[in-house]
């Protein structure tokens, strides 16, 4: 099969859709790849590693859309994108569709198949092509955390994992999930002070198990919050309720209470935000303050560390691009329902119900 992969356009979107490493491995399975000129540059790989492994490049997205029976991208296409798209064409990528009418008339209108990377399942019952971007964005949320404690960017001035002699950064995690855990394993092997608050119980007894007493769990309700948040440095807000926008934990006039310079890393920010004062920030300007309490909101949080996203994002897209390159779309989705679930348009139809039912379309 011929497997093309386009430069993002999506402004401040430095991934790529295919590492040279997987476009060897569908090489060596006998199909084709095509890469659009620098496509892999924003995440370190230039035209010659493609062309090293025997991809061919190509001179524009125009030539890829053309020559390319499957497409495969990070980004959902953008609308000059998905004027070039056709209806004997694959497209394999992130969508997010139910939120924009304008892009599934589109899809529909191309007459695409298109696979939505969100959707696909795994047999626990997880989101196995979103996973990893969760595990990205918590690991550095800590990260970020501690730079914007610094003096110079508002902070109260806290080193995460203080010094002999002087506490640690209290850090508070509200969500104890993919994001979450992923978060406090890089706050506890920054030496910070680190509690997790979730919802769920067994969550909760998880992460008590596999951190063995090095942070502490505490089941999430208002008054738990209202207490820990007054001696807090940082809260990273990790929550989820799937389909629902984020709830607020953190009210306008809670954050009087909190320390002047303390931190607060809203990585629920793509889903609303889990903070009344979040609002959705860049990597160009990722901070502001209100009334004395740093705020760090990027949605696209994994963008900063575009060469780790798109190894992580490659690795489990991998096996559903070689399944859909070997069989067809056709055959690969009657074998693995998993990937059925991800099917989200074909010739004119929307073929996922939660899309067809946020949108108000037959499905
Ligand atoms: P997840 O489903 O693995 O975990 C969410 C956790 O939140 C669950 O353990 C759940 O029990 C808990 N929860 C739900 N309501 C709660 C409440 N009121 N109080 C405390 N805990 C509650 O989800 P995830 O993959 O960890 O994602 C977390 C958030 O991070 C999502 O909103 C996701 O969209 C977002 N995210 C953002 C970025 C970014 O770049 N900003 C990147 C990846 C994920």
């Amino acid at each position: 099969m011929k497997i093309g992969c386009p430069k993002e356009i999506k402004p401040q979107e430095f991934r790529v859709g295919l590492t040279p490493a997987n476009a060897a491995e569908a090489i060596l399975r006998g199909h084709d790849v095509l890469i659009e000129t620098g496509a892999g540059i924003g995440a370190g790989f230039t035209d010659e590693d493609y062309q090293a492994i025997g991809a061919e490049i190509a001179p524009d997205a125009a030539a890829i859309f053309d020559r390319s029976e499957l497409v495969i991208k990070v980004k959902e296409p953008q609308a000059v994108e998905r004027k070039l798209l056709r209806e004997d064409q694959l497209l394999f990528t992130y969508l997010h569709l139910a939120p924009d009418p304008d892009q599934t008339r589109d899809l529909l209108d191309s007459g695409v198949t298109s696979i939505a990377y969100e959707t696909v399942t795994d047999a626990r019952g997880g989101l196995p092509l979103l996973a990893p971007m969760s595990e990205v964005a918590g690991r550095l949320a800590p990260q970020v955390g501690s730079w914007a404690m610094q003096k110079a960017n508002g902070g109260r001035g806290v080193l995460m994992g203080g010094v002999p002699g002087v506490r640690p950064a209290n850090v508070i995690i509200i969500g104890g999930g993919v994001v979450g855990a992923a978060a406090a394993r890089v706050a506890v092997g920054m030496g910070a002070n680190v509690t997790v608050m979730d919802r769920s119980v067994p969550r909760l007894s998880y992460l008590d198990d596999v951190f063995m007493g090095k942070l502490t769990t505490q089941y999430a309700n208002a008054a738990a919050t209202a207490e820990l948040i007054q001696t807090a440095d940082m809260v990273i807000g990790a929550v989820l309720i799937p389909g629902a926008a984020a709830p607020k934990l953190i009210t306008r006039e809670q954050l009087s209470t909190m320390p002047q310079g303390s931190v607060l890393v809203d990585v629920a920010i793509d889903q609303g935000g889990c903070f009344e004062t979040s609002r959705a920030t860049t990597h160009q300007d990722p901070i502001y303050e209100v009334d004395g309490v740093v705020h760090y909101c990027v949605a696209n949080m994994p963008g900063a560390v575009a060469r780790t996203s798109t190894q992580a994002l490659g690795n489990v897209t991998l096996p559903f691009l070689l399944a859909l390159a070997d069989k067809g779309w056709r055959q690969a989705v009657t074998d693995d329902p998993h990937l059925r679930a991800g099917l989200s348009t074909h010739r004119g139809k929307l073929t996922s119900l939660p899309v067809g039912e946020a949108l108000g379309l037959p499905a």
